[in-house]
């Protein structure tokens, strides 16, 4: 059994029609990677994973059951973490609260504890940052930041939305080592890409979206080395 199938979701922003019956398998244990240009629809089929926004028609399933109808709140408490685009931290609390706020559903406050110093493991920066505020750390550490967040639950499945957005390429391969060793540590990972090179590095499968639509897919090696790939997303290379 997959831990998450979607089966032919359209999703829908008022009349726009951002997903036209999207179908696709993350088998636990993966990194599978969502690439595809500006638009296409990849943080919307994140979203719609975790309930941020409500497919109009078709079915999610997170360990066979089917998750469409449930709350984002609830969603997260079954063990789907998101680490949103933007990665949306909060700039006037520190980074010690930004982590706090991720385990919002815990009233463990040792486990709170517990986990905020996986975290500080994982990002000994963060640790070094603990009370400065959010808003006042650089792109990668807020990535840190957004990633130490969705630990906070102990996800099984984790969404990542762009990690190497506008980070210099230091940082993109470290944040690209950390989601390798987080997978290797046993989380199954679904990240979107703008950067398909190096997501289809680290990924075991990819899919290609295109306009609210699947038009590829395959073991990550077979895809980096389709000509169509090659010439959209992988500078003809
Ligand atoms: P990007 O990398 O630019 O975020 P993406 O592949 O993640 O691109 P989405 O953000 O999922 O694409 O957007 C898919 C489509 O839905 C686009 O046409 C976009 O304009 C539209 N869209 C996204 N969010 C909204 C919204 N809140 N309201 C209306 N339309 C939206």
């Amino acid at each position: 059994m997959s831990l998450l199938e979607l089966k032919n979701i359209h999703t829908y922003y008022g009349h726009i029609h951002a997903l036209k019956g999207i179908s696709l398998t993350v088998n636990e244990g993966e990194i599978v990677t969502l690439i595809g240009a500006n638009g296409a629809g990849k943080s919307t089929t994140l979203r719609t994973i975790s309930g941020m926004v409500k497919a109009r028609s078709g079915e999610v399933l997170y360990q066979g059951k089917p998750i469409q109808r449930v709350s984002a709140e609830q969603i997260v408490a079954m063990g789907i973490g998101h680490v949103p685009e933007g990665r949306r931290i909060f700039p006037r609390l520190t980074v010690e609260e930004n982590l706090e706020i991720g385990a919002y559903l815990l009233r463990d406050k040792k486990v709170v504890e517990e986990r905020k110093q996986i975290g500080f493991q994982l990002f000994p920066r963060l640790y070094e940052r603990r009370s400065q505020k959010g808003g006042t750390l650089s792109g990668g550490e807020q990535q840190m930041l957004a990633i130490a967040r969705a630990l906070m639950q102990d996800p099984k499945l984790l969404l990542m939305d762009e990690p190497s957005m506008g980070l210099a390429p230091v940082l993109v391969d470290f944040i690209f080592e950390t989601i390798q060793s987080l997978n290797k540590s046993g989380k199954t990972i679904l990240l979107v890409e703008q950067n398909a090179r190096i997501a289809l590095q680290i990924a075991h499968r990819g899919y290609v979206l295109q306009t609210g639509e699947l038009t590829l897919s395959g073991p990550a090696a077979q895809l980096a080395a389709t000509p169509e790939v090659q010439a959209a997303y992988l500078g003809g290379h």
